[in-house]
């Protein structure tokens, strides 16, 4: 693993933690001073120098590896096998990761014991909060139409009508099918299959070239991102109202990434944690910065390979499917929101309904896109679900608003857990497809 490293890879990797922690300094005190135009400033600068370099890298660099990753398997069968592998991975974590976060909130309680006058005044303030995001509104919308009409999405996303208009309008997931069955068709093409699988190989080494000069960039980009983010809401929301709530989502998200998941890892074999989660650290440190898995995506890819031990074949099909499907933070965040609201809302929901919770919730993070807020969008899906178990709307969705102020801090740590989940696939496949 990450051996010596060398002076590119040795600026990247402490320079992203220390761009971590100087964001954090940095940020609090811009919020302190009410330096809202630097604020601003920063947080237009992260995004030109280190989001849209990434992302314009992240669609062509998913089809080429995911083309490139399969055409290397050879015999279909050995994606089969690493396909379920991968699948039970994804959804086993979640699950994990959404009853966890239930437990906790439950056992906790963060949305009882709050003084009626700060229940009344979050209340009021989160409805108007809602219904000024027209994003949230039509997510309502759509999300209301029950479970059935969100597994019907997130079908439709699988089988695209076309894969281009998939990739253009941001679904990520239509395209790594496609490239899916491309992949497989190339390799049981012959010869003709083997230079247009090399071709795409190529296109796909470049790409990755390019994220190498990215990189160079994360520590400054992280640094405006983090400051940015943090200066706009302050490290004190963590001590308001919302601050118990907040503390038992980030609880539970620290003991998923460094309790639940090196479990995972060390009982499938993919060896030490620890050292590879310091391997990784650029890596966790752009998921916290962009808040993005998929803006995330290509240095998980080009990091997992060339620090991480993982295999070429095992990074390019877990990475992309795994920041677009397996969101082991949002499935934990989505359950402790909304039993938080529930319980803001007077009700104490039952063993049954806390199931709805842990089932919808996952399903809720496979459907949720790898960009900032995305989680808060289909959480809609889990607050209705549960009102239908519970017979009535005993929660407004609009109640969604009470939690959007603090949003982007808790996205910025469970974006972090989520693509920390999409590495740990990958180092674990590792043994199923060695290059
Ligand atoms: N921002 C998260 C991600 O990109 C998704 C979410 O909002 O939970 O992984």
């Amino acid at each position: 693993m990450a051996g010596t490293l060398g002076g590119k890879e040795r600026w990247v990797a402490t320079g992203s933690i220390g761009a971590l922690i100087g964001g954090m300094i940095v940020g609090e005190m811009l919020h302190r001073v009410g330096a809202t135009a630097t604020v601003s400033g920063f947080s237009v600068a992260g995004d030109l120098i280190l989001v849209r370099p990434l992302m314009m890298l992240v669609l062509p660099l998913i089809f080429t590896s995911v083309v490139a990753g399969i055409t290397s398997l050879g015999d279909p069968s050995r994606l089969g096998k690493l396909g379920l592998s991968t699948s039970a991975y994804f959804l086993a974590t979640m699950l994990v990761a959404a009853t966890l976060g239930a437990t906790l909130v439950t056992l906790v309680g963060p949305g009882f014991g709050l003084a009626p006058e700060d229940v009344a005044a979050l209340t009021t303030s989160g409805i108007e909060r809602f219904e000024a995001a027209p994003k949230l509104m039509q997510a309502t919308a759509a999300g209301e139409q029950g479970l059935g009409a969100a597994w019907l999405q997130i079908a439709r996303q699988l089988i695209p009508a076309n894969p281009f208009a998939s990739m253009a309008e941001g679904q990520p997931l239509g395209m790594i099918i496609f490239a899916i069955v491309l992949g497989v068709a190339l390799a049981l093409s012959g010869d003709a299959g083997n230079s247009a699988a090399r071709v795409l190989n190529g296109l796909n080494e470049a790409l990755l070239r390019a994220v190498g000069w990215v990189l160079w960039i994360i520590p400054i980009g992280a640094f405006l991102l983090v400051s940015a983010s943090v200066g706009k809401v302050g490290l004190a929301e963590l001590l308001g109202p919302l601050g118990l709530y907040m503390s038992v989502v980030i609880g539970g998200l620290i003991i998923h990434m460094f309790i639940i998941l090196p479990i995972f890892q060390v009982l499938l074999g993919g060896g030490n944690p620890f050292k590879f989660m310091w391997a990784m650290r650029e890596v966790l440190a752009t998921a916290f910065a962009t808040a993005s898995s998929s803006a995330t995506l290509p240095v998980t890819i080009r990091v997992c390979e060339t620090e991480g031990g993982c295999s070429q074949r095992a990074t390019r099909f877990c990475a992309p499917l795994g920041a677009t499907l397996n969101m082991d933070g949002t499935a934990l965040y989505e359950a402790v929101a909304v039993v938080f609201l529930f319980q803001l809302y007077g009700v104490q929901l039952s063993f049954g309904e806390l199931a709805v919770v842990v089932a919808t919730a996952t399903l809720a993070a496979v459907g949720a896109a790898g960009i900032p807020s995305a989680g808060l969008v289909t959480m809609v899906i889990v607050i209705t679900a549960v009102n239908a178990s519970l017979g009535s709307e005993k929660l407004p969705v609009g109640a969604m608003g009470i939690v959007i102020g603090v949003d982007r801090l808790l996205d910025m740590c469970r974006t972090t857990v989520n693509v920390w989940g999409d590495m740990g696939a990958a180092r674990i496949m590792t043994r199923i497809a060695p290059d």
